[in-house]
């Protein structure tokens, strides 16, 4: 096994990914972290450069991590970088149903195989549109995602210039 997708919209990256995109790099050589780029998400908070640069952050002390976008078929871009294996996190069954129909249609199409990582339980109350509904309306969220993103969150809900409402 040598290259492992993680992918998701990650807007913003909290330590529940991070969690998981650290434990792939100790087990697969190389680990792509594929941010959708995704239509239906308008309401997307941070733009697809800006999450770019908080995993940047996030991951540089990964030496075998790079950060890439896609769109389309997740399979398809899989071939098309080389990667033998998707990896997801679960963090409770309601991930479950979702995520299986997924990584069986996704064997189905190329034959790609999905590994799931059971979340730290430190972690399994976290996602991103949790993250950004408390930080939005000025909960703290510090502990749940890395410094520089908690500054980020805080300049866009407090330091003016939010361009979600
Ligand atoms: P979210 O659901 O937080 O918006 P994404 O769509 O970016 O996150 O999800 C990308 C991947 O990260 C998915 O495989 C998801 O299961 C996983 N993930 C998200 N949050 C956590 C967490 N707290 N612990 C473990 N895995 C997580």
């Amino acid at each position: 096994m040598a290259t492992a997708l993680c992918p998701g919209s990650f807007d913003p990256v909290t330590l529940g990914h991070i969690d998981i995109i650290e434990r792939s790099a100790r087990h697969f050589e190389r680990v792509i972290v594929a941010v959708i780029r995704n239509p239906q998400k308008t309401q997307s908070l941070f733009t697809l450069e800006e999450r770019q640069e908080m995993l940047a952050e996030a991951l540089a002390h990964l030496g075998n991590v790079e950060i890439a976008f896609f769109k389309g078929l997740l399979v398809e871009f899989a071939r098309d970088n080389g990667a033998d294996a998707i990896v997801k996190g679960l963090r409770a069954v309601s991930d479950f149903d979702y995520e299986l129909q997924m990584a069986q249609m996704n064997q189905r199409l190329t034959g790609i195989d999905t590994f799931f990582l059971s979340t730290s339980p430190l972690y399994s109350f976290l996602s991103s549109s949790l993250v950004r509904e408390v930080a939005r309306f000025g909960g703290d969220v510090s502990g749940m995602v890395p410094g520089h993103v908690n500054q980020r969150l805080l300049a866009r809900f407090t330091g003016g210039g939010g361009e979600d409402s």
